[in-house]
């Protein structure tokens, strides 16, 4: 493999729009905060593909030799409906409306995101911390920035004075936002608001009796704002200042832009280097989102149960599709897109079951011509990893390869023109980009169109069973089905979904 000093890698920086070398911090090290989920409900694949694009990031810094410390945070308070801080927590209104303990939410949905991470391929992060974990340190900050004189209290609650920062320093170095434009637009402050300014933002809300989720603080009961967890969280792991912060592109304002006024503001140092924003997923052309309801969870897309879908396909043929966009691009879902990927991702998965069997003969007349071939190739993953995880341009050079391993298939005595060196270096990089930087692995076979076929059979009879109040075999065929790890989930319309483990 070719040493990490030997390859610089560049990123397009969100705070310069610009195409930057990358310096870690410390040499040979990598710290990377990324904003996870919040955990009221189940992740759609939109969310998907932005933590997608972060374990790629991840997986090729470690695939360098760098020590990567990867921070992922789970939202578990603090986030309210809407972002000018106002309307209830998401978590606390789930936790009203199923009549549960917002724990019991958190727990639920933590575990269902863990679920599907797994199913993708997408590796845990290196500390997993929660808002909630952190509420003492959330305090601490809410202080500092108080003594510091960016903060003012009022009937409980703190907020963050946005005009008193930008005094001495810029708010919106990262989104470009004007605080001119910010104060002229949307509804107007009147004598109910607790902010002096509408730009302002929560740090610490009161919380009103009958709400669940509440601490004590030096203001009286209440709960963090959305914001400070994430400054509080990634300088606690990483350091004051980090190499690089990520989250999706609809994060970066206000909730990163605000990151950056609170970290500024209570340690006077920018805390990160590389800002990276990952575009969004769309279907026809409109981001993919649950509140605007075209929205479709990973285990309806396994199992083609959505009005959008035509079929099934499986985790691996998705990932597949979504690599091949640059992670910078919107990326359109359709189901004609998914086809295609399934069968580029299964063309490169036979190359590699193919030369994970070829075995160099020793001895070899070599071809300097194909030999060099075969050596300038897999410098070319490299090449286009390192720039700015290119991850399409990767997958070209990868299809690149896995023709020139169907030569060999078909005629071995190819493999005499290059010499056993070059022909290992070759094959190591084309099982190591497709398996550890790219995380693509064989797809599990129940996830085929076979499997979901009988299994849709059986919950075919088991509806029928239930219409025959015959509970007996109704359950016979979930339990059954749920040794074997397939998860029957009853709607509460009669309808069954289905989830593999
Ligand atoms: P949330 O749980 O809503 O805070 O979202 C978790 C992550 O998913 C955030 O980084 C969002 O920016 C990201 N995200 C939400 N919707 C999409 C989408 N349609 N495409 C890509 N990323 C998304
Ligand atoms: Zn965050």
């Amino acid at each position: 493999m070719i040493k990490q000093e030997q390859i610089p890698v560049t990123i397009t920086n969100s705070l310069s729009g610009e195409k930057e070398l990358f310096k870690p911090v410390n040499e040979g090290h990598v710290g990377m905060y990324v904003c996870g989920p919040t955990v009221y409900s189940d992740v759609h694949l939109g969310n998907v593909r932005t933590f997608l694009t972060f374990d790629i990031i991840s997986r090729y810094f470690r695939f360098l030799g760098y020590k990567v410390r990867y921070v992922r945070n789970i939202t578990d308070v603090g986030h309210l409906e809407n972002d000018a801080d106002e309307g209830e927590d998401k978590i606390a209104k789930k936790a009203r409306l199923e009549q549960l303990e917002p724990m019991e939410i958190v727990k639920n949905y933590t575990e269902g995101f863990h679920e599907v991470m797994r199913q993708f391929n997408i590796l845990p992060p290196s500390i997993e911390p929660s808002a909630t974990g952190h509420i003492v340190e959330q305090i601490e900050i809410t202080k500092k920035l108080l003594a510091n004189g960016l903060a003012y209290e009022t009937n409980g609650s703190v907020y963050f004075d946005v005009l008193k920062y930008n005094e001495k320093h810029h708010y919106g170095i990262l989104s470009g936002r004007v605080i001119e434009e910010l104060m002229e637009s949307g509804r107007k402050l009147d004598s109910q608001d607790e902010k002096r300014n509408k730009v302002d933002f929560a740090l610490w809300k009161k919380a009103s009796p009958y709400h669940i989720m509440r601490w004590p603080s030096p203001w009286g009961d209440g709960f963090p704002g959305w914001h400070i967890e994430c400054t509080v969280m990634s300088t606690k792991y990483l350091g004051e200042t980090f190499d690089i912060h990520g989250g999706g592109m609809d994060l970066k304002f206000p909730h990163h832009e605000c990151e950056i006024a609170q970290a500024v503001g209570a340690n006077g140092k920018a805390p990160v280097h590389y800002w990276i924003h990952s575009n969004m997923l769309t279907v026809n052309g409109q981001k993919m989102s649950k509140s605007l309801g075209n929205s479709f969870l990973p285990r309806e897309l396994f199992a083609g149960n959505h009005p959008l879908l035509e079929r099934g396909f499986g985790p691996m043929a998705v990932r597949f599709f979504m690599l091949q966009s640059h992670y910078s691009s919107t990326l359109d879902f359709s189901n004609d897109a998914l086809s295609a990927a399934e069968k580029g991702y299964k063309k490169l998965i036979n190359a590699l079951i193919a030369i994970k069997k070829i075995d160099h003969p020793g001895n070899s007349v070599t071809d300097a011509e194909r030999n060099e071939e075969f050596k300038r190739i897999p410098a070319e993953l490299y090449q286009n990893m390192s720039d700015d995880f290119n991850t399409a341009k990767t997958l070209a050079v990868l299809f690149e390869m896995s023709a020139r391993i169907n030569d060999i298939k078909s005629n071995p005595a190819l493999l005499k023109q290059i010499d056993s060196e070059t022909f290992e270096f070759f094959k190591q990089h084309y099982i190591s980009f497709i398996e550890d930087v790219l995380g693509l692995r064989m797809e599990e076979e129940h996830n085929s169109d076979l499997v979901n076929g009988v299994i849709n059979v059986l919950i075919d009879l088991r509806k029928r069973a239930r219409q025959d109040k015959n509970f007996a075999l109704s359950d016979k065929i979930r339990d059954e089905l749920k040794t074997l790890g397939v998860q029957i989930m009853d709607g509460k319309n009669g309808e069954m979904n289905f989830t593999i483990e």
